[in-house]
């Protein structure tokens, strides 16, 4: 019988030395060598399997790939140095000059520059859709449309995409279906068991979970990995032993760390909604939340991310970041530590006001990544910084 999600997470090691060491060493080499020329070929041939050279793979990677594969189950996955690089790399394995492809329009700021700024240089234009309302997909479909990407939970808006919608319609329409899982994690959602053919991952993110690394993952079964695969072996943003060596042992705590993410953050956010001094509370597993239905279906809890609105809109958003004690001010997020945010200052500060409407970013949006600190602490902190804001 297949193990369970926990015990994949910690027991799928890829390594041991002659030492025999319980924890998997990390493996700082360029290159491998090989027992001789006949077996060096092979390799190089894909016939057997082995280590060439680091850009490629090595061993540290391997095991981060082997694991997340079968966390988000399916076949095979690819370690990249950042979750951008893992995002671009899903791009360009796939698409080509004359190529057209349908996105979110709430997606990663930096995803949405790459598809608007910086595939239209080699000819790959991108249509950007409202992912919530399905029934304007269709007309968005051209006859050289090749993939729909899309982000869900989104980043910062928390929108939520119907997986099983997309799916249908991806394969009505012979597209591919690319799924950023970053805020889930495979712990709370598969994309693939929805029709996804890759599953990209800012593994910076949750993965890691302790603000410590940059890296990135695409997931996929092997005929679709592939040409991500060739674009990291021929392009080089490759993730280091040291980064895929932390990642991997931080898979091992996954599932404890989601499961009391997304406790404090619906604890928090179900306390926010009583509060008069902010105003749409959003969390995916709040009623409130218009797409609560869809989240219950394709997620198994709600997350990390909680996003609300002051009254007062930037002023007073800004004054309630400067007030605060306990929680950090940063631009990252899935950490152990409680991360808060203003997008419209930050990440998304290149959009165009009209561009930050569309997807939802108001002035006074502060985005929370909930830690794992104690969700007392952080009710508390909140609380003090609200109330010496002077129009409350
Ligand atoms: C952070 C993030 C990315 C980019 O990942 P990096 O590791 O910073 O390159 C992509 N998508 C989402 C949803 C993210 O939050």
């Amino acid at each position: 019988m297949k193990k369970k999600f926990e015990t994949r997470a910690i027991r799928l090691q890829n390594k041991q030395s002659d030492e025999r060491e319980h924890s998997v060493p990390i493996f700082p080499t360029s290159s491998f060598t090989f027992e001789n020329a006949e077996q060096m070929r092979a390799v190089f041939a894909d016939e057997e399997t082995g280590n060439i050279y680091s850009r490629f793979t090595n061993p540290n990677c391997r095991e981060l790939e082997i694991k997340i594969a079968s966390l988000e189950e399916t076949e095979n996955a690819v370690a990249l140095a950042s979750g951008m690089s893992a995002i671009f790399g899903a791009l360009m394995g796939h698409l080509k000059a004359g190529d057209h492809l349908l996105c979110s329009r709430a997606v990663f700021g930096s995803t949405y520059q790459v598809l608007k700024n910086w595939l239209p240089r080699w000819g790959i234009e991108t249509s950007f859709v409202n992912g919530i309302e399905t029934e304007t997909w269709a007309a968005a479909i051209q006859s050289n449309t090749k993939m729909f990407f899309l982000e869900t939970p989104s980043n910062p808006g928390l929108d939520i995409i119907d997986l099983e919608k997309v799916g249908d319609f991806c394969k009505a329409n012979e597209i591919l279906m690319v799924v950023d899982n970053c805020f889930a994690t495979p712990y709370l959602q598969r994309p693939m068991n929805f029709g996804a053919h890759l599953v990209t991952h800012s593994a910076t993110k949750f993965i890691d979970g302790q603000g410590r690394v940059v890296g990135g993952l695409v997931a996929g079964t092997e005929e679709y990995l592939a040409p991500v695969q060739r674009f990291l072996r021929n392009t080089g943003p490759s993730l280091s032993p040291f980064n895929a060596w932390i990642l991997s042992k931080s898979l091992e705590t996954l599932a404890v760390r989601m499961d009391r993410h997304s406790a404090n953050a619906l604890a928090l956010a179900t306390w926010m909604q009583e509060l008069d001094m902010v105003k749409n509370v959003r969390y995916p597993f709040l009623a409130s939340h218009p797409g609560s239905a869809i989240a219950k279906k394709q997620m198994s809890q709600g997350g990390g991310l909680v996003t609300f609105e002051m009254e007062g809109g930037l002023v007073a958003g800004k004054q309630f970041l400067d007030n605060l004690q306990l929680c950090s001010l940063s631009a990252n997020l899935g950490d152990t530590r409680t991360i808060v945010t203003h997008p419209a200052s930050t990440t998304h500060n290149r959009l165009t006001p009209e561009d930050r409407q569309k997807v939802g970013i108001t002035d006074g949006l502060i985005r929370v990544s909930v830690g794992l600190e104690h969700v007392e602490d952080l009710k508390a902190d909140i609380l003090q910084s609200l109330k010496i804001i002077p129009i409350f």
